[in-house]
């Protein structure tokens, strides 16, 4: 009999077997997972542009991590549970009995319909096994096409580049980066890549790809224009992810947004059941609505609360703010939160408050710009989204201080009396996050008074 049985090694899986261990010594834990390694996935980009030297520095092995911390590892893939007896069955045979069971079973890349998408020289990036066959592949290329304009798309356009390919990033979209990000900072993302050579194409969609068996080029539909031929010799395949539910399905548990269903203690329609990571699905702390997040950074914290809750303890799961940040060469850009365009599918009336600032004093050598978005609830002033620009590590420590901000339910005013800290060769006199405030504020102001005009 095995106290918890988690299935799934990645960053959910992982973070969870470890938490379990940390809340209860003499639980025993059995972690079951199909790769050997446990790596990060958002370092592979990274490896790929050879930012970081090799496979090897990102990755260690799963069963000697376990064993550190006396978890027992078992190196195969679930295809079975028996919620009514409570039983996991492995491939290999192996059949465990558990009192709580976790799924981390992670999320599979989407693999659009496309005539010809089998051919070789078309790569998913998710695992560790994807971004070596793409390392490998790269040195017989000069051309490469990347479909999909968010995350991966973009880190992978850039990692090609760094390589020295000829890249081209195509978009269905009528920008990059349409859900996370506002259009102005999308245009500073498609300009940053432009002016770094990657080519872009937005509104354009992949009909088909040709070559014999090993791709040679795509067939791009582009709106309002005529369609092109774009030759190349690699394709990666940035067009997101869907949650791996198919172990969940077939055990009947609740399924919802196409994700496992969870509670705020990360627990199942089934008792006894956890989820955490890219395979369930998660509330966002400004709306409460059900949305899916994907991010390494959930997939941590849902695996600590489902590890603690799995094995007797108690932790919460509050909700999400899809706190993102990405490096485009030596452009930083990061998102809280909602975009106003989230606002206005909400309905939720907004002030936004905006501001230009620098990474130093302004008169500092090697100063560079910052950018900073504000967005306000016009109703309660609270804090409810927050996009910001720039260079210089900045970007993401203000990320990180808005997120907070959101957290805490921070209004205008508070925002504009954060206390901070200065000195010319790190930081300007004036904070940005303030200065974005005080414009949010006069708006404020303006917006009071044409209301108090049209009455
Ligand atoms: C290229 C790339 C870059 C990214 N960059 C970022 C970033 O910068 N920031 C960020 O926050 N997020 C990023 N992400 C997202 C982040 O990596 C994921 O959200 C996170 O890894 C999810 O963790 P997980 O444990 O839920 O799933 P996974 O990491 O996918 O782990 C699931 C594991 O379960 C195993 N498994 C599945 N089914 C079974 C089974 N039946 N039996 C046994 N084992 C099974 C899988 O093989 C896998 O090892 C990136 C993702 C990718 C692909």
């Amino acid at each position: 009999m095995h106290d918890l049985v988690i299935i799934g090694g990645g960053a959910a899986g992982l973070t969870a077997a470890l938490t379990a261990r940390k809340v209860n010594w003499n639980a025993n834990i059995t972690l079951i997972s199909d790769e050997e390694l446990h790596y990060s996935p958002c370092a592979l980009p990274f490896v790929i542009a050879g930012e970081i030297d090799g496979f090897d520095k990102i990755s260690e092995s799963l069963v000697k991590i376990c064993e550190e911390n006396d978890i027992e590892c078992i190196i195969d893939k679930a295809i079975d549970i028996d919620v009514v007896d409570k039983l996991v069955e492995t491939e290999k045979g192996e059949r465990l009995e558990y009192t709580s069971l976790i799924l981390a079973t992670g999320a599979k890349p989407i693999i659009p319909r496309i005539n010809g998408i089998e051919k070789r020289g078309i790569f998913t990036l998710k695992t560790l096994e994807d971004a070596k066959r793409i390392d490998e592949y790269i040195e017989k290329c000069k051309r490469a096409l990347v479909v999909g304009g968010s995350a991966i798309g973009v880190e992978i356009a850039v990692a090609l580049k760094k390589r020295g390919l000829d890249v081209t990033l195509v978009e269905i979209c009528d920008r990059l980066f349409s859900r996370a990000f506002d259009r102005d900072f999308s245009e500073e993302i498609e300009k940053k890549l432009r002016d770094n050579g990657i080519r872009i194409l937005t509104n354009s969609k992949v009909k088909s790809f040709f070559g014999e068996s090993r791709v040679r080029g795509a067939e791009i539909i582009i709106q309002d224009k005529e369609p092109m031929e774009l030759e190349t010799d690699m394709v990666v395949l940035g067009t997101g992810v869907r949650a791996n539910i198919e172990l969940a399905e077939k055990a009947g548990l609740k399924i919802e947004h196409n994700a496992i269903k969870v509670n705020g203690l990360m627990a199942t329609s089934v008792k006894n059941i956890f989820a955490a990571g890219d395979c369930t699905h998660s509330l966002s702390l400004v709306t409460s609505k059900p949305m899916l997040s994907q991010l390494g950074t959930t997939a941590i914290r849902q695996g600590k609360v489902a590890g603690t809750n799995a094995v007797g303890g108690y932790a919460t799961m509050e909700g999400v703010l899809n706190s993102l940040i990405v490096k485009i060469f030596d452009l930083e850009v990061g998102r809280t939160g909602l975009t106003e365009e989230d606002c206005k599918y909400e309905e939720i009336e907004t002030i936004v408050g905006k501001a230009k600032t620098t990474t130093r004093a302004e008169y500092f050598p090697n100063s560079k710009e910052i950018k900073i978005k504000l967005i306000f609830n016009a109703l309660n002033r609270r804090l409810v989204g927050a996009q910001v620009v720039g260079y210089g590590n900045k970007v993401s420590g203000m990320i990180d201080l808005l997120a907070f901000a959101i957290q805490r339910y921070a209004k205008i005013e508070e925002l504009k009396n954060l206390k901070y800290c200065y000195t010319p060769p790190l930081s300007p006199a004036e904070h940005g996050i303030v200065t974005a405030a005080e414009n949010a504020h006069r708006k404020l102001m303006r917006y009071i008074e044409s209301r108090k005009r049209s009455f």
